[in-house]
C-alpha cells in the first residue's frame, strides 16, 4: 500500500487560498487548490480589467510574501517600471498578474505540490471536499478561503433592475450611458462601481444611500507614521478609548492613529468580550470602516469632482422596499433622523451594501453549522473560530482539521480583509499546517 502524503485542501483560489498554497509548497506541504472561477491568484478583487480600479493600499505594503516587503514593488520594476512607485497605488489588474506569476513560479520550483482544481466545492465531509459535479478532493486538513459572500438584496429580482451581485461578470452591462442609478451602500464597493461605470463612458447620476452616508476617507499624500498606541487607547471602556483616539488625532493626525492601531487590531479584537464587540459593531463600525479602509488621494479627488458636478450624491437613511410598478424603479427610504422623503427614482439599483452576513444561508457553511461541526459567533459576523482560525463546533470543541482564512475569518480577527493582514494569517496557518501528524510523509521525504 502506498504511503499517505500530507495534503491540505484549500477551498478558494483568490489571494488567500493561492498564497497559502504557495507558502505551503515552499514548506514541503502539498495542497489541492479549488476554485470555481478557473483563475488561481487574482480572486474577486484583482480580476478587474479596468485600469481605473486601483489598489487602495500603497505598493510597498502589498507584497504577497511576509518577510519580503519589496516583493511587489520589485515585480512592478521588472514588468511595469512606469507603475513602480513604492508609495503609489497600482492598478488592481497588475496585482492580479503578480499573484498569478508568484503562484506559477512556486509551482515550477516545487512540481507536484499544488494541484489546481476548477470546480465548485459543495460539501465538506471530514477532510474531504465534494465538488458539485461529484468529484472528490481528499486531504488531511481543509482550509476555507472563500472570500466575502456576495451582497444579498432583500426581496426578489425586481424585473432585473436590481443588480444584487455587482461583482458578477457583466453585471453593469445593461446600464445605459445616461441612465441614473441608485446605489445602496457608500463604501469601497460603491466607489468601485462609480469608477467602473465612468470608465465605460457613463454620464448619468448616482445617488448612494447608506445608514450614515459616510464615504471612505482618503490616504494622505505619503505614508503616515504610526502613533504608538497608548494604554488609554487599547484598554478600558470603548467611549474612553474613542476619546483618547480623538485626542491623539488632534495632535498627531487620525491616519497615524489608525496606522498605530493596525498591527494590534486583531489582538484587541481577540481580547474583547462579546459585549465590547457588540458595542463596537453597533456604534463604531461605520466610522472605523471609513477611516481604516481608505482610498487613494486620486480616487478621492475624482469622487469629489463627481459630487461637485452633482453626478454623485451620498445620502444617509434607511432603505425600504423597492417598487418596480412604475417605469424604472423607485426605492422607498427614510432619511436619517426620521424625516419623510419621496422615493428615489432611477433606472437601476446596484447593491453595494457589503458582503452578505448570513453564514447559515451559505451553501458551504450552512451544512457545517446545521451538523454541529461549526457554529456562529456571538456577534453574528461568521463562523466561530479560535485564535488560530480553527472552526469551533456546537459543543465548543475546536476542529484541528478545519480552518478559515481571509474575510470569512472576521469573527476571530475582525481585520482580516486586506493583504497585509491576510499575509500574516497565512504565515501563522503555514506554521501550524507544516507540522504533520506522526506517520504522515511530506513530499520531500518520499
Ligand atoms: C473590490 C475589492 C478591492 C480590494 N482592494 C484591496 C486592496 O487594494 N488592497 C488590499 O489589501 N485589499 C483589498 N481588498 C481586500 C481583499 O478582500 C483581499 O485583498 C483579498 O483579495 C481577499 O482574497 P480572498 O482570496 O480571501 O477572497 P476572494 O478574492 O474573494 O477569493 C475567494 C475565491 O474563492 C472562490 N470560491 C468561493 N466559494 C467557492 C466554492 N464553494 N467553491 C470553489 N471556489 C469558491 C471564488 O471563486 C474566489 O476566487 C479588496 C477587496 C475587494 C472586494
Amino acid at each position: 500500500m502506498g504511503e499517505r502524503i500530507w495534503k491540505v485542501a484549500i477551498v478558494g483560489g483568490g489571494f488567500s487560498g493561492a498564497m497559502l498554497a504557495a507558502r505551503l509548497a515552499e514548506r514541503d506541504v502539498a495542497s489541492v487548490l479549488i476554485d470555481r472561477s478557473g483563475a488561481f491568484g487574482p480572486g474577486l478583487a484583482y480580476s478587474t480589467p479596468t485600469d481605473e480600479h486601483i489598489l487602495n493600499v500603497r505598493a510597498n505594503r502589498m507584497s504577497a510574501v511576509e518577510g519580503r516587503p519589496d516583493d511587489f514593488v520589485r515585480w512592478l520594476e521588472a514588468h511595469h517600471p512606469d507603475r513602480a512607485d513604492p508609495e503609489g497605488f497600482a492598478p488592481r489588474r497588475l496585482y492580479g498578474r503578480y499573484l498569478m506569476e508568484r503562484l506559477a513560479q512556486v509551482e515550477a520550483a516545487y512540481p507536484g505540490r499544488i494541484e489546481r482544481v476548477t470546480g465548485e466545492a459543495a460539501v465538506i465531509e471530514d477532510t474531504m471536499v465534494r465538488l458539485s459535479d461529484g468529484r472528490i478532493a481528499e486531504a488531511d486538513a481543509v482550509v476555507l478561503a472563500t472570500g466575502n459572500p456576495a451582497p444579498r438584496t432583500t426581496g426578489a429580482d425586481h424585473a432585473g433592475r436590481v443588480l444584487s451581485d455587482p461583482w458578477a461578470a457583466g453585471a453593469l452591462d445593461r446600464i445605459g450611458d445616461d441612465d441614473d442609478v441608485i446605489i445602496v451602500g457608500s463604501g469601497l464597493t460603491m466607489v468601485d462601481m462609480v469608477l467602473g461605470l465612468e470608465a465605460r463612458g457613463w454620464r448619468g447620476r448616482a445617488v448612494a444611500v447608506s445608514r450614515r452616508g459616510l464615504r471612505p476617507r482618503a490616504h494622505g499624500d505619503a505614508h503616515d507614521a504610526p502613533v504608538k498606541p497608548t494604554p488609554e487607547l487599547t484598554g478600558g471602556r470603548l467611549s474612553a478609548r474613542l476619546a483618547e483616539a480623538r485626542r491623539l488625532a488632534t495632535t498627531r493626525g487620525w491616519r497615524s492613529v489608525m496606522e498605530g492601531l493596525r498591527p494590534i487590531t486583531a489582538d484587541l479584537w481577540c481580547e474583547a468580550d462579546d459585549a465590547v464587540r457588540a458595542r463596537f459593531l453597533r456604534h463604531l463600525r461605520p466610522w472605523w470602516d471609513v477611516h481604516r479602509h481608505r482610498i487613494s488621494p486620486r480616487v478621492a479627488s475624482r469622487l469629489d469632482a463627481l459630487e461637485g458636478d452633482g453626478r454623485l450624491e451620498i445620502v444617509a437613511g434607511r432603505v425600504g422596499p423597492v417598487d418596480t410598478s412604475a417605469v424604472g424603479l423607485a426605492l422607498n427610504w427614510t432619511p436619517r433622523g426620521g424625516r419623510r422623503a419621496p422615493p428615489l427614482a432611477s433606472a437601476w439599483l446596484i447593491d453595494c451594501s457589503g458582503p452578505g452576513h448570513d453564514p447559515a444561508a451559505d451553501p458551504l457553511f450552512g451544512p457545517l453549522i446545521r451538523s454541529g461541526r461549526a457554529r456562529l459567533d456571538a456577534a453574528g459576523l461568521g463562523l466561530d473560530l479560535d485564535a488560530e482560525g480553527r472552526v469551533i463546533g456546537a459543543g465548543g470543541g475546536t476542529d484541528e482539521r478545519l480552518s478559515v482564512l481571509g474575510p470569512p475569518a472576521r469573527a476571530a480577527f475582525w481585520e482580516t480583509v486586506a493583504v497585509p493582514d491576510i499575509r500574516k494569517r497565512i504565515e501563522a496557518l503555514v506554521e501550524r499546517l507544516a507540522i504533520q501528524p506522526p506517520g504522515v510523509q511530506t513530499m520531500a521525504s518520499r
